[in-house]
C-alpha cells in the first residue's frame, strides 16, 4: 500500500506541470492520452485526483471516482465537467485561472487583424501569381477608431481591452455582472442593452462561459441589426453564435466576417458550411495553445492539486458549486 496521492492525466499536459510532482514523494501520476470512456470509467477507480483538459467528465464517470477529491481543470471553461455530481461527491474543482487569457486576447487580435485584412485573398493572391490583382481586390479595413463591443468581462476580456486600446478602438462592454465604474477605469464603456449596442459596433468579440443564458446568445434576429462591416469573433465556445445563423448572415452579406476558434460541436462535422465560408477565419480552439500559455496551464493545473492536498489552494482558483 501507498500513501501517495494518484493523480489521473488525462490527455497528456506540457511536461513542466508534470516536472513538479515527477519528484514529490506524495504524488504519482497516470497519463492517459486516448481517454474513451472504458478506459476512463477504469483509471478513474483508483485516483485521489484528475487533471483534465476538454474531455467530458460526466456524472456517470463521477460517481466512479469514490476517492476523488479534485478535479483540476486545465483551462478556465468548466461546461466538460458535471459540477451537480462534483457537488453532490464533495469534488473540489479548480481552474487555471491565471494562465490563458493573455494568450485568448492577442489571438482575438490575431482574428480581428486577419479579417480586416482579408488574410486568406490577399495571401492566396501573391501565392497563386496574382499580384497585378492588387487593385482589383475587395479593400481591406481600418481597426482605428473603431467600435468594439466586448461581451463577458472577466479575465479575457480584461485582457483584451488592453489590446484594444492600443489600437485606439473604442471599447464597449456589455457585462450584466460588472460595474460601470471597473469598466470606465479600463477604459471602457458599459452598455447595458446588447440588442440596442450591437447596432453601433464593428467588432464584437465574446468571452462568457457556455450556459443556459449564453447558449445561442448571436443569433439570427440580433445578427440582422449589425453592421455590415461587423466582425464577430468567437474564442469563448461554440453554441454561444448560432452556426447556422451565422452562415446564413454571412451569405446574405450582413456582417463582414467571423473568427471563430470554437464549434458547437468539435472536431466541426465535415459539412459544416462554415468550414468552406470564405468569409470566416478559423483556428481549431487553439486560442490558448501558445508555448508560454500551455506551460503555465500545465504547472497551474498540477499546482492546484498540490495545494489543495497541503491545504493551501487560493480561494481564487476554485469554481463555485
Ligand atoms: P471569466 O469567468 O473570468 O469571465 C467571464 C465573464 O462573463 C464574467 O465577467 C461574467 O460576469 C460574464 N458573463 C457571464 N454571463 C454573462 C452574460 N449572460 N452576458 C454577459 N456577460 C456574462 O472567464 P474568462 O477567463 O474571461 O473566460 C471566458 C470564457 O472563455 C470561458 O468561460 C471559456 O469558456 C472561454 N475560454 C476559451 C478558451 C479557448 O481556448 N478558446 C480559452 C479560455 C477560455
Amino acid at each position: 500500500m501507498t500513501n501517495k496521492k494518484k493523480i489521473l492525466v488525462v490527455k497528456n499536459i506540457h511536461e513542466a506541470g508534470l516536472n513538479l510532482i515527477k519528484k514529490n514523494p506524495n504524488f504519482e501520476f497516470e497519463i492517459i492520452e486516448k481517454p474513451d470512456l472504458n478506459i476512463l470509467k477504469e483509471k478513474i477507480i483508483d485516483c485521489d485526483a484528475i487533471a483534465i483538459k476538454t474531455t467530458q467528465l460526466t456524472e456517470e464517470i463521477i460517481n466512479l471516482g469514490k476517492k476523488i477529491k479534485i478535479i483540476s481543470r486545465h483551462g478556465v471553461g468548466y461546461d466538460n465537467i458535471d459540477l451537480n455530481s462534483s457537488k453532490k461527491n464533495n469534488i473540489t474543482v479548480t481552474i487555471t485561472a491565471t494562465a490563458n487569457a493573455v494568450a485568448v486576447a492577442e489571438h482575438v487580435m490575431f482574428m480581428l487583424l486577419n479579417i480586416s485584412k482579408r488574410k486568406n485573398m490577399y495571401d492566396k493572391a501573391v501565392k497563386s501569381g496574382k499580384f497585378d490583382d492588387r487593385n482589383k481586390l475587395p479593400k481591406t479595413l481600418e481597426i482605428w477608431g473603431k467600435n468594439i463591443l466586448i461581451i463577458g468581462f472577466g479575465r479575457i476580456g480584461k485582457c483584451l481591452i488592453k489590446r484594444c486600446l492600443g489600437f485606439e478602438m473604442n471599447v464597449y462592454v456589455y457585462d450584466p455582472h460588472v460595474n460601470k465604474e471597473i469598466i470606465k477605469s479600463l477604459g471602457g464603456k458599459k452598455v447595458e442593452n446588447l440588442s440596442d449596442a450591437v447596432k453601433d459596433m464593428d467588432v464584437i468579440s465574446l468571452h462568457v462561459p457556455l450556459n443556459d443564458q449564453t447558449k445561442n446568445m448571436i443569433d439570427f434576429s440580433l445578427i440582422k441589426k449589425m453592421r455590415k462591416n461587423c466582425i464577430i469573433i468567437n474564442a469563448s465556445r461554440g453554441g454561444i453564435i448560432n452556426e447556422i445563423d451565422l452562415d446564413r448572415a454571412l451569405n446574405e452579406n450582413l456582417i463582414f466576417g467571423a473568427g471563430l476558434d470554437v464549434f458547437e460541436v468539435e472536431p466541426p462535422n465535415k459539412d459544416n458550411p462554415l468550414l468552406i465560408n470564405d468569409k470566416t477565419f478559423l483556428s481549431p480552439h487553439t486560442s490558448s495553445f501558445t508555448e508560454e500559455s500551455m506551460i503555465r496551464m500545465s504547472k497551474e493545473t498540477i499546482q492546484n492539486i498540490i495545494d489543495f492536498f497541503d491545504k493551501k489552494l487560493e480561494k481564487s482558483k476554485i469554481v463555485k458549486l
